[in-house]
C-alpha cells in the first residue's frame, strides 16, 4: 500500500503537469483507497494527533451546554438539526448528547446529523454513538432546511488550501511539481489577477504567501444561510487567526511535524484557518475570534474541573489536571486555538464568545 498514492500522484503530474496544492492535499487526505482519513483512525495518544474532545470530556460537555443555551434563548425551535461537521471518532457528539440530557425538550426536538467524508470514520462514529439516533450526511448541503445548531472542531484546518505568492499587482499560484528523482516540490505558475485575492493586495508585499480555501468558504456559506433563514448557531473551533498570512501548510505524523511531501496519505495535512474568510462568506452574524482558553473559562470549565476532581485521585487526578491545562493554558491549546460563533442577525450570540 505504502507508496501507491505517491506513485499515482507522480504519474499524474508527469502526464498532466503541476497540480494545485488543494488537489494534492485533498487527494492525500481523502483518496477513497489510500487517503489519510480513509485508511486509519488517526486520533489519540497512539495516533498521529490528539484533539480537544479526546483530551477531556469537559470540552464536549461545555460546547453542548453552550449550544443548548443558545437554542433556549432562540425560543427552543422544534424540530431542529443538531449537527457536527468532521466528527472524527464521534467523541464530541457523544459528550454533547450526554451533557444536554437534562435540557428539557432538547433531545426530543434534535435531529442529529454527522457530516463525515470518510467511511472508515463513519464506522467508528457509529460505534461511539451506538444507541443514539444519528444520521450521516456526506455534505452540509444535504442538511435539512431547518434551524441549525452545529459544531466544527478541527474540521476547517483539514480542508484543502491553495497558496499564492504575491507578485507585482497579481499573484503566482504555488503548484506541486515532480523533480527528476520523483520528489515533490513547489513551482510557481504565471502571474494572474485573482478576484478572490483583491482584498489582500493592501496587506501584502511582493513575495508574501497567502492561502485560500474555497471548500471552507462554500461550506460556511451553506451553514450561515440556514442559520440566518431558520435560526441557530455554529461554533467553529480551530487553530488559526482572524487574518492569515504566510505559508501555514504542515504535516504531522506520530505527534511530530514532518515533510508534507514525504509520504502522501500517511501524514495528517493541515493549514491554519483564516477566520475572516469564513466570516465574510456567511450571510449571518458572527462573533469575534475568542481564544479557546477564554471561551472554556467563560463557560465554567474551572468549576466543572473541580467537580470532576472530587472523585479522582492518584494518576487519574494528575491526568485530569493536565487535561485541564492542555485545553486552557496559553502555552498549550488555550491561545493557539480560537472559537468563532455564527448566529442570526438580531439574535443573541451563544455564551462564551466575544462580540
Ligand atoms: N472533530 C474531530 C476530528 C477532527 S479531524 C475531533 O475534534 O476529534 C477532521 C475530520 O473531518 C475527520 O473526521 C475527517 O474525516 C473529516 N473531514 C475531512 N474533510 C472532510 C470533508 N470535506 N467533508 C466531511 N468531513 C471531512
Amino acid at each position: 500500500m505504502t507508496g501507491e498514492l505517491k506513485d499515482q500522484l507522480v504519474r499524474r503530474i508527469r502526464a498532466e503537469g503541476p497540480i494545485t496544492l488543494a488537489d494534492y492535499m485533498g487527494t492525500c487526505l481523502l483518496h477513497p483507497q489510500h487517503g489519510y482519513y480513509a485508511t486509519r483512525d488517526p486520533f489519540g495518544q497512539s495516533g498521529d494527533f490528539i484533539t480537544a474532545p479526546e483530551i477531556s470530556q469537559m470540552f464536549g460537555e461545555l460546547v453542548g451546554l453552550a449550544l443548548a443555551q443558545s437554542w433556549l434563548e432562540q425560543g427552543s425551535p422544534a424540530p431542529f438539526t443538531l449537527a457536527e461537521v468532521g466528527p472524527g471518532r464521534g467523541t464530541l457528539m457523544a459528550d454533547i448528547l450526554r451533557a444536554t440530557k437534562g435540557v428539557v425538550g432538547f433531545h426530543e426536538a434534535a435531529q442529529v446529523y454527522l457530516v463525515e467524508a470518510s467511511e472508515t470514520l463513519q464506522g467508528i462514529q457509529a460505534m461511539t454513538l451506538e444507541g443514539a439516533n444519528v444520521q450521516w450526511a456526506s455534505d452540509v448541503n444535504a442538511l435539512p432546511d431547518a434551524p441549525l445548531w452545529l459544531v466544527a472542531n478541527e474540521f476547517f484546518d483539514a480542508l484543502p488550501i491553495r497558496q499564492f505568492q504575491r507578485a507585482d499587482t497579481g499573484w503566482c499560484e504555488r503548484l506541486v511539481t515532480v523533480g527528476n528523482e520523483g520528489q515533490f516540490g513547489f513551482g510557481l505558475a504565471q502571474e494572474t489577477a485573482f478576484a478572490d485575492l483583491e482584498n489582500r493586495l493592501d496587506d501584502t508585499k511582493q513575495g508574501d504567501v497567502v492561502e485560500t480555501c474555497s471548500v471552507a468558504t462554500a461550506i460556511t456559506h451553506s451553514i450561515g444561510e440556514r442559520i440566518e433563514a431558520h435560526g441557530g448557531c455554529a461554533l467553529y473551533v480551530d487553530y488559526g487567526d482572524w487574518h492569515s498570512l504566510g505559508d501555514t501548510f504542515q504535516a504531522v505524523q506520530a505527534h511530530q511535524t514532518c515533510d508534507p511531501f514525504e509520504a502522501p496519505g500517511q501524514a495528517d495535512l493541515t493549514a491554519h484557518v483564516d477566520f475572516e474568510a469564513l466570516a465574510l462568506a456567511t450571510p449571518c452574524a458572527y462573533s469575534r475570534v475568542t481564544p479557546q482558553g477564554v471561551f472554556l473559562e467563560r463557560l465554567g470549565i474551572v468549576q466543572r474541573a473541580q467537580t470532576l476532581a472530587q472523585n479522582l485521585s492518584g494518576e487519574t487526578l494528575e491526568n485530569h489536571i493536565s487535561a485541564f491545562r492542555r485545553l486552557t493554558h496559553p502555552d498549550e491549546m488555550g491561545t493557539l486555538f480560537k472559537v468563532m460563533a455564527l448566529y442570526p442577525h438580531g439574535a443573541k450570540p451563544p455564551p462564551g464568545v466575544g462580540v
